[in-house]
């Protein structure tokens, strides 16, 4: 089945020309003039992704976002909202709201249907009910949870792309550079810092007193997943 878009833009040129580019790359299209619109569509038509402007009336495209986020019945649909250049706090604001990437407008067609490629696959696996383990660790793909033993593990989307991106190549040290190039994507405008606090989430959410912790700093190269690492 093709994959369904909802776009949510209120200017209409922008929204005939998303429809026309995504139409003619295989995607299925719904639209919404504004966030309420916006939260029923997406809860009805369970679209695969989610294409958010942020200027709308009514509800910002921000307020969308985390109300997206909040309803179980929309809270793991990929989102990539679109922004004006030069809006770089608001690009931050939107990553830390939930969205999965932004587009700035003017965009090409081009990028635009790379940035809802990546962003489809990071979500959905190639496995489908895949679950990748390691140690007393398993990543459920399908129901999108995390469980240590018994216990199970709340990630937000960006710890738990980390954690991926890790237990697909455990044991492999990775830098800065090359998570920010695979779990947030090579065009993305993040700083390298950026990772520690992402890394440092993981972390707190992976461990408790009595686990070993899953992650080894390796000094000036980066991060690996490593059960050894606290033994
Ligand atoms: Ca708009």
């Amino acid at each position: 089945m093709k994959p369904l878009i909802l776009i949510v833009e209120d200017e209409a040129p922008i929204t005939t020309l998303l429809r026309y580019n995504l139409e003619r790359e295989g995607f299925r299209v719904l639209e919404a003039v504004d966030g309420e619109e916006a939260m029923l569509l997406a809860a009805e038509s369970k679209p695969d992704l989610v294409l958010l402007d942020w200027m709308l009336p009514l509800l910002s495209g921000i307020e969308v976002c985390r109300r997206l986020r909040r309803a179980p019945a929309t809270k793991n649909v990929p989102v990539i909202m679109l922004t004006a250049r030069g809006e770089e706090g608001d690009r931050v604001r939107g990553l830390n709201s939930g969205a999965d990437d932004y587009i700035t407008k003017p965009f090409s067609p081009s990028e635009l249907i790379a940035r809802i490629r990546a962003v489809l696959r990071r979500a959905r696996p190639s496995g489908g009910d895949e679950i990748l383990r390691y140690g007393d660790l398993a990543m459920d793909l399908a129901a999108h949870r995390v469980k240590r033993g018994n216990r199970g593990i709340h990630l937000g989307p960006t710890e738990f792309r980390l954690l991926r991106h890790f237990l697909e190549h455990p044991g492999r040290v990775f830098s800065r550079e090359q998570l920010l190039d695979t779990v947030w994507g090579p065009d993305v405008y993040v700083e390298p810092r950026t990772v520690d606090v992402h890394i440092r989430r993981l972390r707190k959410a992976l461990n408790n007193d009595s686990n070993d912790d899953l992650i080894r700093t390796v000094r000036s190269a980066g991060y690996a997943l490593d059960v050894g690492a606290a033994t």
